[in-house]
């Protein structure tokens, strides 16, 4: 058994990562941004799906533990997950996901889907929005330039431009110079950890639902999501993803209707992993050996008694 996704149809283009990242601040907020030196990949995200999601999955669960909040080890060792995260794939692409708008780049506005990470406001100038995913980008780092018909983003290094195959604002995504808040990052995965959790509630109360109930329906937003139907030996549905957040969405999706695989929480750690059979409860044999232990010492101290 390979413990993997039944992923339906195929990623049509691939997603972008930089070889390094770091955190840097504006106006006090915390950024995290592809490092002067950092040199690009492309990857397949539908290659790596399971790695993908319970990574970010992770990020999620340590940022959900109470003792987050007030401890600052925590909250380095929460950073320190994003900044492999970001290495192994990328940035998540909330420019795109959080607006309506699909091109973004020389628009006048934006309109927000409702419950994104990045503002409670309705809509905003299109370039004041822009400017918050490249707050370090210097005069001539990355200019918009608008003509009579069309806009072009022009980038003073050698990141990919898809020459209006892809939506400008693709352009600006995988540059050097773009980068997300910190806490975007972790509202993202805390929402698909408690989306989860909510679910295995649901679940657990599965003979009692006597009709659908939407998990999460105010804040599970995947949004702007595209296929095309392509044909080589069979004909396959080719998924076009504007952002790495609706990727990791769908692929959440196919993990938690799959039914051959199970996306489960170890009984002992915690931890969520991907599970073979419904009866599979721990998510590593040191997890089982532990557990059984455990329950043989609390037999032995209970026959004592
Ligand atoms: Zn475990």
């Amino acid at each position: 058994m390979n413990r993997k996704i039944n992923l339906i149809g195929s990623f049509a283009t691939d997603w972008i990562r930089y070889s390094d990242y770091e955190y840097k601040k504006s106006s006090n907020t915390e950024y995290i941004v592809p490092t002067k030196d950092a040199v690009f990949s492309m990857y397949n995200p539908f290659n790596v799906a399971e790695d993908l999601l319970l990574d970010l999955m992770r990020i999620g669960q340590l940022a959900l533990r109470p003792e987050a909040l007030n401890k600052p080890e925590m909250n380095l060792e929460i950073k320190n997950n994003i900044l492999v995260f970001a290495k192994k794939y990328g940035l998540f692409g909330f420019i795109s996901s959080c607006v309506y708008n699909r091109n973004i780049i020389g628009d006048e506005h934006v309109l927000f889907i409702e419950n994104n990470p990045v503002t409670k406001e309705k809509t905003m100038n299109g370039k004041e929005y822009i400017r918050q995913f490249i707050p370090f980008a210097e005069e001539g780092d990355v200019e918009i330039k608008e003509y009579k018909k069309c806009v072009d983003i022009v980038k003073s290094e050698d990141s990919p431009k898809f020459y209006g195959k892809r939506p400008v604002v693709m352009d600006l995504i995988f540059s050097r110079f773009y980068a997300e808040q910190v806490n975007w990052i972790i509202d993202f995965a805390k929402m698909i950890v408690s989306h989860f959790y909510q679910l295995l509630t649901y679940r657990e109360a599965s003979g009692y639902l006597t009709e659908n109930v939407t998990v999460m329906t105010d804040r599970f937003h995947a949004e702007k999501i595209g296929f095309k139907i392509n044909q080589l030996d069979r004909t396959t549905i080719a998924w076009e993803f504007d952002s790495l957040k609706t990727t990791i969405e769908t692929i959440y999706a196919f993990v938690v209707t799959d039914e051959k695989i199970f996306l489960s929480r170890c009984k002992h750690c915690g931890n969520i992993f991907i599970a073979n059979s419904k009866r599979e409860k721990y998510c590593s044999p040191s997890c089982r050996n532990c557990s059984n232990v455990k329950k043989t010492r609390a037999r032995k101290s209970k026959a004592k008694e």
